[in-house]
């Protein structure tokens, strides 16, 4: 029990130790591709429908509170908001889709947007793309898989508040899943109530920075 307890607390100190991301930092908002710092360094995208837990996962990731805006009432922003990690790696916090109440028009105009941030924007490393545990799979994730497909850029997905289901529940979740996925695609279960899943996220990010390969 004691020694159970001991591991538990050493793998939380090494955690803070070795995650990367907290020293995550706001650069900008952008409403037009034109906007975005310049295409070079790497770049990892976080995108989700409204509401599936984005903000959430990106203030858990860099165990800041309020670094990414997390709402009650979804939808809102219709921006991509760029944190640094340093001169040369950048988190893009993509605009939350499948809110309803976003006009049509601005709708379509954010899907050209981002569809073309993915087919031309040449730093971009990976996508994690999350998602509600309970609503997995919708329409417009589907089209975020299948613009990384068409681009050859891996998507991590996350499944997320994986605190909502019991335990069983959540991993026949992610196997059936997993069943499906194209061959760029990788998928975890996360939680930002409880952390579950931090370890594995903080491993896949560290490895597209290439933080294990320059820092050693
Ligand atoms: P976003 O719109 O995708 O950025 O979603 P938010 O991060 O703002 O989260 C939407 C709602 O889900 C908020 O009320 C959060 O507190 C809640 N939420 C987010 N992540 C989790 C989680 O891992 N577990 C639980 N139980 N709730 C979460």
């Amino acid at each position: 029990m004691r020694s159970s307890l001991n591991t538990e607390y050493y793998e939380k100190i090494t955690l803070k130790i070795i995650n990367p991301f907290r020293i995550a930092q706001y650069v900008l908002s952008a409403h037009e591709l034109k906007q975005l710092p310049k295409d070079e360094g790497i770049e990892v995208a976080i995108a989700g429908r409204s509401n599936a837990g984005k903000s959430s996962a990106i203030n858990t990731l860099a165990d800041q509170k309020g670094l990414a805006r997390t709402s009650k009432t979804p939808g809102r922003t219709q921006q991509i908001v760029i944190f640094e990690l340093d001169e040369g790696r950048r988190i893009a916090d993509l605009p939350g889709y499948g809110y309803a109440k976003v006009p049509l028009k601005l709708k379509a105009h954010w899907k050209t947007v981002m569809e073309r941030y993915f087919q031309t924007r040449k730093c971009l490393r990976g996508v994690v793309l999350v998602m509600d545990i309970r609503h997995p799979m919708r329409e417009f994730d589907e089209q975020m898989l299948s613009w990384c497909q068409a681009a050859g850029t891996p998507c991590h997905i996350l499944l997320t508040k994986s605190d909502k289901l019991k335990r069983g529940p959540a991993q026949s979740t992610l196997l059936k899943i997993k069943r499906d996925l194209p061959p760029i695609a990788s998928i975890q279960v996360f939680s930002s109530l409880n952390k579950t899943g931090l370890e594995q996220l903080v491993e896949k990010l560290s490895n597209w920075y290439e933080y294990d390969h320059k820092e050693g």
